[in-house]
């Protein structure tokens, strides 16, 4: 039964989403809440963006008072937040120079950008890319291309050529690949969307040495799995190795959109120049004030310590829940992203969790996906396995 709000919403968006028959008004902590006042335990974060969780006071009081001082300036002058921002996130990257984007999508265009520039100003003549199979790098054309989901790509090509898809964790198939007109290797060290799938060690470090060895870069997508999400404060970090570039967005800015690739000083060196690139609302005060505290509250709080607590609870709790239902294939992903694979689609369950107030997505068809805001608690983790178990 479709009520009034769903039906005008009907009316003037374009159709691009089969969105669920849920009107969000509000949040609190970690539950959402819809018209109705029907209360929602969140496991989604608005697709793991909103890891503080909702009403934070300290993180809304800096965002009114950036509101009330400057919202916009524009990329031809400095302001005050945004080196505060880069230097918040060249901090908790590694990384040496920052870019600030809209968007995960634009962040990517921006690693793939970099990365052609750094090859055109070293005159390697390198242009090509490899991606991996099961990748998921957003919907605009560069994007895409990088992308491998078929349906996502099929309408809309011919993409950039130059690119080919390597198997996820099959280093020898990345080799296989690599010619001399290589620019970059592209991968998230924690495919998302692609199904829960988590690099293994050889892979990532394997990757970095065949990159070093050929004079080719490694750009992680870390725009879902980052920013604390896997228990280190980016997924990279926990293997022992390091990226020439990386795209990261979603959870940088607490919910407000902003996104950022950044690169190693080596990099931005032969890299972008002024010219190259741009935005018109990139890194403007207000998201550069919501990236600078969200990036304090995560390092006072230590958020990736409780992330590596509440994963290791949610493992076990969803590794016990696997033992009583046999409709649980597979549970896979670390910290908090974590996928449950099912023996059957998963769109029916995920409805049925959202009648029992429960929010979960899907990751492909068959796994459910866990991207709770990193702020949950164990008893938040015994709630979501009762009415999984309810639905299961
Ligand atoms: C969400 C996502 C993107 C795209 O980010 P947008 O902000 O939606 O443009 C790219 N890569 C990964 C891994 C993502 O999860």
């Amino acid at each position: 039964m479709k009520n009034q709000y769903i039906a005008d919403t009907d009316t003037n968006l374009v159709h691009t989403y089969n969105r669920f028959p849920v009107v969000l008004e509000r949040g609190e902590g970690v539950y959402l809440y819809d018209e109705k006042g029907k209360k929602y335990l969140d496991f989604a974060a608005g697709i793991a963006v909103s890891s503080l969780g909702y009403g934070n006071r300290e993180f809304n009081d800096a965002l009114k008072e950036q509101i009330d001082s400057l919202i916009h300036s524009s990329n031809l002058y400095y302001n005050t937040t945004c080196g505060k921002a880069a230097k918040a996130l060249g901090r908790i990257t590694e990384m040496d120079r920052v870019f600030f984007t809209n968007s995960g999508t634009e962040a990517i265009e921006g690693a793939l950008k970099a990365s052609r520039k750094y090859a055109y100003k070293k005159q390697t003549g390198r242009c090509e890319f490899i991606a991996m199979k099961d990748s998921f790098h957003g919907r605009s054309m560069g994007a895409l291309s990088v992308t491998e989901h078929e349906a996502y790509r099929a309408p809309f090509e011919p993409l950039i050529p130059g690119v080919s898809f390597a198997e996820f964790n099959n280093l020898e198939s990345v080799r296989a690949l690599v010619t001399d007109k290589t620019c970059a290797v592209i991968l998230e060290p924690l495919q998302g969307e692609g199904g829960i799938n988590r690099a293994d060690e050889a892979f990532m470090q394997g990757i970095r040495k065949l990159c070093d060895e050929e004079g080719i870069l490694m750009i992680c997508d870390e725009i879902q799995c980052g920013m604390g999400r896997t228990g280190t404060m980016f997924a990279w970090q926990g293997y022992g190795t390091k990226p020439d570039i990386i795209a990261m967005a979603k959870a940088i800015g607490g919910g407000v959109p902003v996104g950022a690739f950044a690169m190693t000083e080596e990099v931005a060196r032969y890299s972008l120049e002024p010219g190259d690139h741009g935005t018109t609302y990139g890194g403007n005060p207000f998201v550069c004030a919501a990236v600078a505290k969200t990036v304090e509250i995560f390092e006072r709080e230590k958020l990736t310590e409780h992330v590596k607590e509440m994963g290791r609870y949610l493992t076990a709790q969803l590794e016990a829940l696997k033992e009583t239902c046999d409709m649980i294939l597979e549970v896979r992903g670390t910290g908090l992203i974590q996928g449950i694979r099912l023996k059957k689609p998963v769109g029916e369950t995920v409805q049925a969790a959202i009648k029992e107030g429960l929010l979960v997505i899907s990751a492909r068809s068959d796994v459910i996906r866990l991207v709770p805001p990193l702020v949950i608690e164990k008893e938040h983790i015994d709630e979501m396995i009762e009415k999984l178990k309810k639905v299961l």
